[in-house]
């Protein structure tokens, strides 16, 4: 898979792609048949990061880190029961069993740990506010020191301050704003699939 998580800001089609690598569709694992036996997959993304998957006809296991905050990673190892119903023609549909609810679902976000939508939406937005809450209070902290004793920053390089410092500054406070719109882009995503799932179903 090309493009990915981490590509510049303000690329075209980059948003598309962060969802694409959020959730994992059972239907799409059926189709393919790698639920008859016991596989092992992985999707790469541009920068290095991997989804494995190994598959078997009763679970599944994920492996992947989950970034969760701008530079904390974590690892996470997940096991995932499936579970059948019958549908036409004596033939069975295989479903992902919610690690948190035990709900049937077919489709899963990849989030701190592999979560059905429902759930995923209980606990996503209360730690993206947080989560960017603590970025725009990082950001007032470099521009404070921006100000360099002034009351606001003037978007300017304050006297006295080594260039090499500036721009290590201006850096941190552009990474801190990426982070920020690609928290937001992400919940206005999952809402908006929300919606949409509703609509459908
Ligand atoms: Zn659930």
């Amino acid at each position: 898979m090309k493009g990915g998580y981490r590509s510049r800001a303000g690329r075209p089609g980059w948003h598309a792609k962060t969802v694409s690598a959020l959730r994992i569709d059972i239907r799409k694992l059926h189709r393919e048949g790698y639920l008859s036996g016991s596989y092992n997959l992985t999707w790469r993304w541009g920068n290095g990061a991997t989804l494995g998957v190994i598959t078997s006809p009763k679970s599944i296991t994920l492996n992947y880190r989950y970034r969760y905050r701008e530079s904390e990673w974590q690892d996470v190892n997940q096991s995932v029961a499936l579970n059948r119903t019958p549908c036409h023609y004596g033939k069975d549909r295989p479903w992902f069993v919610c690690p948190s609810c035990n709900k049937r679902v077919a489709i899963l976000y990849i989030e701190k740990n592999p979560l059905c939508r429902k759930c995923s939406g209980l606990v996503y937005p209360s730690q993206s506010e947080d989560a960017i809450g603590r970025s725009w209070y990082r950001t007032r902290k470099i521009e404070s020191k921006l100000a360099a004793g002034a009351e606001t920053w003037n978007y300017y390089r304050p006297k006295g301050m080594r260039h090499r410092t500036y721009e290590r500054l201006l850096a941190v406070r552009l990474a801190e704003e990426q982070y920020r719109d690609r928290a937001f882009v992400a919940q206005a995503w999952r809402e908006f699939l929300e919606s949409f799932t509703k609509c459908l179903s």
